[in-house]
């Protein structure tokens, strides 16, 4: 073990994790008392018993929201007094970067180094962004006959339910909360069971910064519990999701048979590399698509899960990705070199390896991997993997799995560059993709043609603050990021004032 290792390792052994729900400004105990085991996938060891929050934990959370919002003690403040405790809170986050790393590197196995270099840090700069934007941001005058003056301005849409999954917890919080709070509303975060502690600690830096009580509530528990209540609240009036496609679609089904909030939800992809024989450079490539889909072991959304070759470059594109993910050994989450962690759950693991029986059982061929790793030290840890002569009827092409796990197609100069798109696109999905080519035409033809929110064109997870993202098709509804996510929390009110004779 290196020193580096042994730090966390005696850092992770005198952790105590705060394990209550945050409600009107305080922790607090499940209504029911009732709480759940919250073990980490490195080696299955207890990490907390956390509230389990239910119906009535919803309510109580919803209606200190609600106050919080009728009150104005945030909604009524100025964008720049907004602004300022937000500041502070993006400060706390940074000063407290190891806990929060560490909570949640242990909580969904992520290697402490990513959590530490990404995680904790984009989650402090979300909140210092859209802080920064909120000041800046003004209302319009339509262009009305004389004498009227109508005004269009924004306001806060008021309880803002926020549901998060287990991939990225602190990061997909800020996605979701930071532009919820800077806009004035309250907001009621439901963590992932899987990844609940740093959501918690969340809590209580935002209360620390003066995040007044009641305006940002966090409660720990299972998605039908309070998933489902949250979404069903009829005093909710807005929810954002991250998650699968499946519990998305519940999201507008509880909106449809309760209050008819607002839903935008970002949900699963199949991204695929759209590999031609004139890609810039096929290391370059090889070196993309392992970072692509082994990065967070392959647990991201957008993660590149399909790549779709021209035949001619195949099969040298695999033998460089398998050096590549060679370079992916899994590892120790706590150990600062380790680059592939755990898969967060059993379950979880489960599932991938269920997929590379699939594989086996549809005809497609394990080129790399495929088999568990470090079963002796309790953790849940997958070796990278890749599927070849992949058939696009199989369900490996086409279903996401969520994992260190990459599906290798390919198209011949029969099908040429329309069959290279028809294959990108036969996903229900439409969250992302990538082209690789030096021929600019074709770059612009391919983009323009993939149906999905985000195209990369000769790199890929490219990503910023500043731009958009969210899916076509099932990959969802609205944006996440940028200025455009704003309106996602705000009303647009328009005001007719008479100012001259009829
Ligand atoms: P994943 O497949 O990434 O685990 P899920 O869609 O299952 O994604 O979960 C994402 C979030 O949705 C989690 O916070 C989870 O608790 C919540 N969730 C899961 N099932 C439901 C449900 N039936 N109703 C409401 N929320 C749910």
């Amino acid at each position: 073990m290196t020193q580096a290792s042994t730090k966390w390792h005696d850092r992770a052994g005198e952790l105590s994790p705060e394990p209550r729900a945050f409600i009107d400004g305080a922790y607090t105990e499940a209504v029911s008392g009732k709480t759940f085991e919250k073990t980490t996938p490195r080696d299955g060891s207890l990490l907390a018993n956390v509230a389990e929050c239910d119906r009535e934990d919803v309510d109580l959370a919803v209606r200190a929201a609600r106050r919080a919002f009728e009150d104005g003690r945030w909604s009524g403040k100025s964008p720049a007094q907004r602004k300022a405790v937000l500041f502070r809170f993006s400060d706390l986050i940074e000063e407290n970067l190891e806990e929060l790393a560490l909570l949640e590197s242990l909580d969904v196995g992520k290697p402490v180094s990513d959590a530490l270099s990404v995680d904790v840090p984009s989650c402090a700069s979300y909140f210092r962004w859209y802080a920064e934007a909120i000041d800046k941001r003004y209302g319009e005058v339509a262009p009305t006959a004389p004498e009227f003056l109508a005004t269009i301005t924004r306001e806060p849409m008021g309880v803002v339910g926020a549901v998060v999954p287990w991939n990225y917890p602190l990061i997909l919080t800020a996605w979701k909360a930071a532009p919820a709070l800077a806009t004035g509303n309250s907001v009621v975060l439901k963590p992932a069971e899987q990844s609940p502690l740093s959501a918690i600690l969340l809590a209580r830096l935002a209360s620390e910064a003066g995040l007044p009580d009641g305006v940002f509530n966090v409660l720990p528990g299972f998605g039908p519990g309070a998933g489902a209540a949250l979404g069903r609240h009829p005093d909710v009036d807005k929810i954002t999701f991250t998650g699968s496609s499946e519990v998305g679609k519940l999201f507008l089904k509880y909106a449809g048979e309760s209050n008819m909030k607002h839903v935008s939800l970002e949900c699963g992809g199949k991204s695929a590399h759209v590999v031609f024989p004139d890609a810039p450079d096929l290391d370059e490539v090889a070196e993309t698509v392992a970072g692509g889909i082994f990065y967070n072991a392959g647990q991201t959304c957008h993660a590149g899960s399909r790549v779709i070759a021209h035949r001619s470059v195949r099969d040298e594109l695999i033998e460089k990705i398998a050096a590549h993910a060679a370079t992916y050994a899994p590892g120790d989450p706590l150990d600062p070199d380790t680059t592939l962690g755990t898969l967060v759950d059993r379950s979880q693991m489960e599932r991938v390896l269920g997929y590379v029986d699939l594989a086996r059982r549809e005809g497609a061929e394990v080129t790399v991997g495929g088999g568990r790793k470090l079963p002796e030290t309790g953790g849940f840890y997958v070796e990278p993997t890749v599927f070849s002569g992949v058939g696009e009827e199989m369900r490996v092409a086409r279903e996401e799995i969520f994992g260190p796990v990459l599906s290798v197609l390919d198209f011949t100069d029969a099908g040429g560059e329309a069959e290279a798109v028809r294959l990108a696109n036969a996903t229900a999905y439409g969250l992302a993709g990538a082209v690789w080519t030096q021929d600019v035409g074709r770059a612009h033809r391919v983009s323009g043609a993939m149906r999905s929110g985000t195209v990369w064109v000769n790199c890929f997870d490219a990503s910023d603050v500043t731009v958009p993202f969210g899916g076509f098709k099932e990959s969802g509804t609205g944006r996440d990021k940028s200025l455009h996510a704003i309106g996602q929390y705000e009303q647009l009110k328009t005001t007719w004032i008479r100012i001259g004779d009829r």
